[in-house]
């Protein structure tokens, strides 16, 4: 089937309005009406091919929630009217040892990411939901709150799980001293979870004028990066540190704030770092970690978690006709806190 989207045709080129292929229903999938769908920096780093994998058009969009408009005759777990999300992965071989596991992200045969994957039915690529419509496999549509502010639930599907899935695997809890590393869509959640998780948490920033913005979102505490003397009354004192800046940088400042045996995990640049000195490893047995995403069975998690604590995102509506200028708000760092997509505007 047809349906409207939009997306762009080469890195150079603004998103504009295009017609995508959908596939006809199989018998476990479930086919969504777009209601919202948030701008992630990933959907940005994709378009623009900062990973060097970017297939196009490219039609972004992983941060989805809709209503069940059909569904396959086999699927059981949603009917038509159901509220739902589809976030970062639309399939994986559901057999290998890492889907057994719930761990679907890292799938051992590839997983199919929500947009600039290998379409295992149609050919070509996937596409994202800069659309009207999304067909999906019932194993990766999540079941979303009516509780909720919904388009502020949206976020959750990417920024959500990237930011829950470390805080819980590396066991935040109250007594902790946290750190989250840049006020942005993912660092905003970061900030919510690891307060609501009991932790004190601070927002190390760039940018000053977010300093009250964090206090509001949960942050005890705020540490401006660029001021060295700020950072130092802060040396050695943290047990983990969320990192989520989107581009290559120098690690050592945030090494220098862990306590022995703490964590720095980054999230964000999936690129070369500047080099780190061994010493600030060494010195008190430091880790430095990585997290992507979460799996569907933590991601489901995350999304009741938030219905239970009334946790939502922080949104910046927008129609669809001012993608382009979104996306140059974010890469500004103009976004507070994060831009969701108004689909209706697309019909
Ligand atoms: P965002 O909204 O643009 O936020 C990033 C924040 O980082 C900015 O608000 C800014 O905060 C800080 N920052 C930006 N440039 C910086 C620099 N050069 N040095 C220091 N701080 C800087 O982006 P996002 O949507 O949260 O995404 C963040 C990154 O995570 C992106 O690279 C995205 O692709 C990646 N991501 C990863 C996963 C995963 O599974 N691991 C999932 C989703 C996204 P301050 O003003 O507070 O400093
Ligand atoms: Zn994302």
């Amino acid at each position: 089937m047809k349906v409207q989207a939009y997306g762009a045709q080469a890195s150079d080129k603004d998103l504009e309005p295009l017609t995508i292929e959908r596939r006809e229903l199989l018998s476990n999938d479930v086919k969504i009406k777009i209601i919202y769908c948030g701008v992630c920096h990933s959907d940005i780093h994709a378009k623009n091919n900062d990973w060097g994998n970017a297939k196009y058009p490219i039609v972004p969009g992983h941060e989805i929630i809709g209503r069940v408009e059909e569904v396959g005759a086999e699927v059981s777990k949603y009917k038509a009217g159901d509220l739902v999300g589809v976030g970062c992965m639309v399939d994986s071989c559901q057999e290998c040892s890492q889907c057994n596991d719930d761990m679907e992200h890292f799938c051992e045969n590839g997983s199919t990411s929500t947009y600039n994957s290998k379409d295992k039915h149609l050919g070509g690529h996937t596409f994202g939901g800069y659309s009207t419509h999304i067909v999906v496999r019932e194993e990766f549509v999540l079941s979303v709150s009516e509780k909720l502010d919904t388009k502020a639930v949206a976020p959750l599907l990417c920024a959500g799980i990237t930011t829950y899935s470390p805080l819980r695997h590396w066991n935040v809890k109250k007594g902790d001293k946290v750190g989250v590393v840049g006020l942005g869509g993912l660092g905003h959640m970061g900030i919510k979870f690891a307060h609501a998780l009991g932790a004190e948490t601070y927002m190390i920033t760039t940018s000053p004028e977010k300093a009250q913005d964090a206090k509001r979102l949960g942050a005890d505490g705020v540490i401006i990066s660029k001021d060295d003397e700020d950072m130092k009354k802060h040396f050695v004192t943290f047990d983990f540190i969320l990192n989520t800046i989107p581009v290559g940088h120098d690690l050592n400042p945030y090494l220098q704030l862990l306590k022995p045996d703490g964590t720095v995990c980054l999230v964000g640049a999936i690129e070369p770092l500047e080099p780190f000195h061994g010493g600030n490893l060494i010195l008190r047995r430091k880790r430095i970690v990585g997290s992507l995403i979460g799996g569907i069975a933590e991601t489901q998690e995350m999304l009741d978690f938030c219905a239970e604590h009334n946790i939502t995102s922080d949104v910046e509506m927008i129609d669809i006709n001012e993608i382009n200028t979104a996306f140059e708000r974010v890469q500004k760092n103009d976004v507070k806190y994060r831009f969701v997509i108004d689909m209706a505007s697309l019909n």
